[in-house]
């Protein structure tokens, strides 16, 4: 069998069986940190369940280096093949929805951040006729702050990781919890910036009541679009209109970042993966070598 082939089809049947545990996995509380805090934490929660993915990789990687090509035959190619066959479904179906929301049209809503690669802010004529200045500086703000943190990039990302762990629920609210606390993030990212909290609920109900009484792809709902509106998921609306009509609060002014602190997590990851591929390389063929010999007796 081909090493590449057989690479990616190990990655498949044991990497996709390697997610599952994790993915049953009860959702955290985010508490009651500054939802700065509790965004990143979100963040992590989503791509958690897909660790044993990345580091079986790596693992993987690290052994097919060693390996001749093409690998012996003690391998039965059918076995495999047939066991990757949830799998592929799982990973086809969430590279076309990756696709989709890439080439489907943005949502229909006055302002909104979209653009994966240099996001960017698309204002509509709409807010500059129907709401004062203030609201429509507080919208901007909060579509700057999604700009900052290239959030139309990230949401693709994380719906991506949300597929891969298809079809658990569990990963569906994780995804939804995050977006949720991801518009509370950047309300007080923009209120830090100067924008007042009336004003963005201002802007908020408006862009929300012309959302619902425009055509159904001005729904409220997320969905499968990339792009970072202003409104994000109706069923937080309530509260959030509520939260903004309050002083900030103390908690909500987040830690400072350093450029050092954010590349921490980045450098542990990609320790944590060259250690993989090195555990792989050098231990690989002794742990793989009794799975593809038990393959090839069935
Ligand atoms: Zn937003």
């Amino acid at each position: 069998m081909e090493r590449e082939t057989l690479l990616a089809t190990l990655l498949l049947v044991l990497g996709g069986a390697a997610v599952q545990p994790l993915v049953l996995l009860p959702r955290r509380a985010l508490g009651d940190r500054s939802p700065q805090v509790a965004e990143r934490r979100a963040w992590r929660q989503l791509w958690v369940p897909l660790l044993p993915l990345f580091l079986l990789g790596a693992w993987l990687a690290g052994w097919a280096l060693r390996e001749p090509d093409p690998v012996p035959d003690r391998v039965a190619p059918g076995v495999l093949l047939a066991a990757s066959v949830p799998f592929v479904v799982v990973a086809i179906r969430a590279a076309v929805r990756a696709v989709w929301a890439l080439v489907r049209a943005p949502r229909d809503l006055p302002i909104y951040t979209a653009g994966l690669v240099r996001p960017r802010v698309v204002f509509s004529p709409f807010l500059a006729r129907s709401l004062e200045e203030g609201p429509v500086r507080a919208a901007w703000e909060h579509e700057q702050a999604h700009v900052r943190h290239r959030d139309p990039l990230r949401i693709w990302l994380a719906q991506i990781a949300t597929d891969l762990q298809w079809p658990w629920p569990g990963a569906h609210r994780r995804f939804a919890a995050w977006l949720e606390i991801l518009e509370c993030a950047r309300d007080d990212e923009a209120r830090g910036c100067g924008a007042s909290g009336l004003d963005l609920a201002a802007a908020v109900l408006a862009i929300a009541r012309a959302a619902s009484a425009g055509s159904p792809r001005r729904g409220v709902a997320q969905g499968m679009a990339i792009d970072a509106g202003l409104i994000g998921s109706g069923r937080a609306l309530q509260e959030r209109i509520a939260r903004l009509s309050s002083p900030l609060p103390e908690i909500a002014v987040p830690p400072v970042r350093t450029r050092l602190g954010s590349a921490v997590p980045w450098a542990v990851a990609v320790a944590m993966l060259l250690c993989a591929g090195a555990v792989g390389a050098a231990w690989g063929e002794p742990v793989l070598r009794p799975i593809l010999a038990w393959t090839g007796s069935l």
